[in-house]
Order: structure tokens, then sequence, then C-alpha cells
């Protein structure tokens, strides 16, 4: 897409800095980390989402990930990385290319807002009830 700054970066019209690369993927370090390490995952085809991304695109892309983890760990050694990946505008998807961050936590960093949450028991009959519409959704 002409005006997507991830396909820019792809091209190579906008510099990163890149740490892989494949037939299908392209891994950059976020410019602006939360941690050191905060790496972003995309996959080369535009795609907006996870509703949009094709299986081939998505495959190559979590696989990458797992090479990068691996890396990650060894040299960084963190005390754990979430891999996050948002869908839309109302969960704060800033760049409508899909992408997915990998995001390191050490010993003295903050824990990520959006990974800790207090565990509040759900109405378990509204919860089957999801369940079963998401189910029929499915078939
Ligand atoms: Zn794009």
């Amino acid at each position: 897409m002409d005006n997507c700054i991830f396909c820019k970066i792809i091209k190579g019209e906008i510099p990163s800095f890149k740490v892989y690369e494949d037939e299908l993927v392209y891994a950059f370090e976020d410019i602006n980390p939360i941690t050191e390490g905060h790496t972003l995952i995309i996959p080369k085809k535009h795609s907006q989402d996870l509703w949009e991304i094709e299986a081939e695109s998505l495959t190559a892309v979590h696989l990458a990930s797992k090479k990068i983890m691996d890396a990650i760990k060894k040299v960084l050694k963190p005390t754990g990385v979430v891999a996050m990946q948002l869908n839309g505008k109302s969960v704060g998807q800033a760049v409508f290319h899909y992408h997915l961050h990998l995001m390191p936590r050490y010993e003295d960093t903050p824990p990520l807002p959006v990974a800790r949450w207090e565990l509040t028991p759900g109405n378990m009959d509204k919860i089957r009830e999801t369940t079963e519409k998401i189910k029929a959704a499915l078939r």
C-alpha cells in the first residue's frame, strides 16, 4: 500500500533497524521501545489485521517470532517476553499493517498493563451463552 509506513519500511523507503528478513516476513526494532529488544514482526504482503491476513503470511510471522524470541533470550536474557498483536483502532492498533510485537521484560521493568489485570470470576451463564454463539459462528 502506497501510504503504509510498514510497507515503506519493507521497501527500504524508510530506514529501520532490521533484525530478520525472509521471503514472507520482515522484523525490526521498534523505535519507541517499551523495553530493550522491543521487536515488530510483519508480513511483507500488506494486510491490515488478523481478520485480513492470509494463512501463509500469518504462519510465517509466527514462526519467525519463535526464531527471534530465541535470539532475544540468548542475548538480552529477559525474564519473559510478551507476544502481542492488536486488531482495530479501539484497542490501540496504530499502524494498520498486521504486526506482532515481541516485548521483553526484565527484573526492573514495570509490568505491561495489558498483561496484568485483576482476576474477577465472570458470569458463568453469560460465558456459556457467549461460547455457544462463537461456536455456532465457527460452523
Ligand atoms: Zn503495509
